[in-house]
């Protein structure tokens, strides 16, 4: 078993040449990466890969993000610690935990049962008493408790679902990966009123969103 101290260390390791060597400079989301035990959030034969360059499987056909993908998505959504945000593909819940460290309150759809209860056991087990878990299409949103400051989406969407749009809180920001099955453009929403301003960064290929604003498991491939 891997001591406590040698994940501190890989954490740092992490930190300082994937994560600020690639630009990533708000102080909010380099303190939270530093907090959250990435290496809870994969399967125990994969811990001594957790703080590794890549996504890692975890079940379910699933993956938990490269560190600097959830360290990037996290940045571009601005986080202030008053936001309410809406996560959408809770997967292992690591990337939960990294807006639990800096938002006021986080909602987490996954459509997977099996993974959604894993990390909500997870996340109490650290601690986190400001996030709530829910199972189900998370391409609907969360209608009861929006408007959201923030939403992330970590699955690839064919294109913004309409529900999301109508979703965020006037001046918020969602970033979310859109385009086709094995290729897609990181994109950041933001609303400011009636308007919906789209801005597209970075390729990226993400696992697909299914339902009824996503992905059909035929188109998916
Ligand atoms: N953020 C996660 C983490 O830190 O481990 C990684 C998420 S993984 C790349 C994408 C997740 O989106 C998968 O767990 C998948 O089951 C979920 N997903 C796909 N379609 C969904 C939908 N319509 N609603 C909710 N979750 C969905």
């Amino acid at each position: 078993m891997t001591p406590q101290s040698e994940f501190d260390n890989q954490r740092e390791r992490m930190i300082g040449d994937q994560i600020k060597g690639r630009g990533i400079h708000d102080v909010r989301v380099l303190a939270a990466l530093r907090a959250v035990p990435r290496h809870r959030f994969v399967p125990e034969r994969l811990q001594n890969l957790a703080y590794e360059d890549g996504p890692l499987p975890i079940g379910n056909n699933q993956t938990i993000s490269q560190p600097y993908i959830v360290a990037l998505m996290t940045q571009m959504l601005e986080l202030r610690p008053g936001d309410s945000v809406l996560e959408i593909g809770t997967g292992s819940g690591y990337q939960t935990a990294v807006l639990c460290e800096i938002a006021k309150q986080v909602y987490t759809l996954e459509r997977h049962s099996a993974l959604a209860n894993r990390a909500n056991a997870l996340l109490d087990d650290l601690g986190y008493t400001n996030v709530e878990v829910y199972t189900g299409d998370g391409s609907q949103g969360l209608p009861d408790m929006a408007p959201f400051d923030a939403i992330i989406v970590t699955a690839a969407a064919p294109a913004i679902p309409g529900p999301l749009r109508a979703q965020m809180a006037n001046g918020g920001r969602m970033v979310l990966p859109t385009g086709e099955r094995h290729q897609q453009l990181l994109q950041r929403v933001r609303r400011s009123g009636d308007a919906w301003q789209v801005e597209s960064t970075i390729p990226v290929m993400f696992v697909p969103l299914y339902g009824q604003h996503g992905f059909t498991p035929s188109d998916a491939g």
